[in-house]
C-alpha cells in the first residue's frame, strides 16, 4: 500500500454513503461540583465511517476527556452525544453498554491490560466478553488475535504476561485488542506515545488497512506528528476548545475563567 495520499480518493470497498458514527453537539465536560474543572467547552464533532480523525493538543488540553465521551466511557455535563444515530441520554445503562461493546474498540492511555492474562488472551478478551465461543470459533478467535499481534510486531510475545512486557509492547497489545471485534469505530488515546518510529508506523499502517478494507473509523488523540500522514482530518484542542488548526489561529481563545 503506498499510503501517500489515500485520503484524496474515495476508499475502495467503502459503502457509497459515509455513515455518521459519532456526533457531539454543544458538549461540555465539567469535573467535580461547584466551580469544578471545565475540561471541554462547546464541542461539536462528527466522525463518519472511513475517517481517521486526529485530535492534537498539549497535555491537559482535554484529549482524554473528549475521547472518553466519544467512546462512551464517560457522559457529558451538557450537550448531546449521538452514536450510530442513537441519542445516548435516551438509552438505558444496559443499552449503552451493549452499543459500546458492539461498536467501539478502545485503546486507553494507560493500556489497561489484564495482568493475569497473556498478551494473546488480552487481545481476545473483547470478543470473549461479548459472547460464549464454541470450540471452532475459539480457534478462529485465537488465530485472529495472533495475527493482530503479528501485525504490530508482537508475534513472539503472544504467550507472555503483561509484567514481562515493556511499555511499547503493552501499548501494542492494547492496539491489537481494540481491533479484535472488528469495531466500526476505534477510539485511541495517544496510541503511539510509547512506540519508537518503527512500531508507530506498524500501528498507523494497521489502522490504515482497517480504514481501507473495512471502512473502520478512528478517533485518535496525539501529540505525535509522526502518525499524521495516515490521518484524514486533523483537529486541534486548546484549553478544552476544538477547531481546525487554522480556526483556532484566527480566533484567539477567550481566557478560561
Ligand atoms: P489531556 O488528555 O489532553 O492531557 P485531559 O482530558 O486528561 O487532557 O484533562 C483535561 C483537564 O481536565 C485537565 O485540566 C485535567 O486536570 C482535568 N481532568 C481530567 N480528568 C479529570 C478528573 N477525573 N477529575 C478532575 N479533573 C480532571
Ligand atoms: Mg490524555
Amino acid at each position: 500500500m503506498d499510503g501517500h495520499d489515500n485520503h484524496m480518493h474515495t476508499l475502495p470497498g467503502e459503502p457509497a454513503a459515509m455513515m455518521e458514527l459519532v456526533r457531539l453537539k454543544g458538549v461540555h465536560k465539567v469535573y467535580g461540583r461547584g466551580v469544578g474543572v471545565h475540561a471541554l467547552h462547546d464541542i461539536h464533532l462528527q466522525v463518519s465511517t472511513g475517517e481517521i480523525v486526529a485530535v492534537c493538543g498539549p497535555s491537559g488540553s482535554g484529549k482524554t476527556s473528549l475521547l472518553n465521551l466519544a467512546g462512551m466511557i464517560d457522559s457529558a455535563t451538557e450537550g448531546s452525544i449521538v452514536i450510530a444515530k442513537l441519542l445516548l441520554s435516551q438509552l438505558t445503562e444496559q443499552a449503552r453498554a451493549d452499543l459500546r461493546g458492539e461498536m467501539i474498540g478502545h485503546v486507553f492511555q494507560s493500556f489497561t491490560l489484564v495482568p493475569v492474562m497473556t498478551a494473546l488472551e488480552n487481545v481476545m478478551l473483547p470478543l470473549l466478553l461479548r459472547r460464549r465461543l464454541d470450540e471452532p470459533s475459539l480457534q478462529a478467535a485465537q488465530a485472529r488475535a495472533a495475527d493482530l499481534l503479528a501485525q504490530v510486531g508482537m508475534a513472539t510475545q503472544a504467550r507472555l504476561y503483561p509484567e514481562r512486557l515493556d511499555s511499547s509492547q503493552c501499548q501494542r497489545v492494547a492496539v491489537a485488542r481494540a481491533l479484535m471485534t472488528q469495531p466500526r469505530l476505534v477510539v485511541a488515546d495517544e496510541p503511539t506515545s510509547r512506540l519508537d518510529s518503527g512500531a508507530a508506523r506498524l500501528v498507523m499502517d494497521l489502522f490504515a488497512r482497517h480504514q481501507l478494507e473495512h471502512g473502520t473509523a478512528f478517533l485518535i488523540s496525539t501529540r505525535d506528528q509522526r502518525q499524521l500522514s495516515r490521518v484524514t482530518r486533523t483537529l486541534q484542542l486548546m484549553e478544552g476548545r476544538l477547531g481546525t488548526p487554522a480556526e483556532l489561529l484566527r480566533k484567539p481563545l477567550r481566557v478560561l475563567s
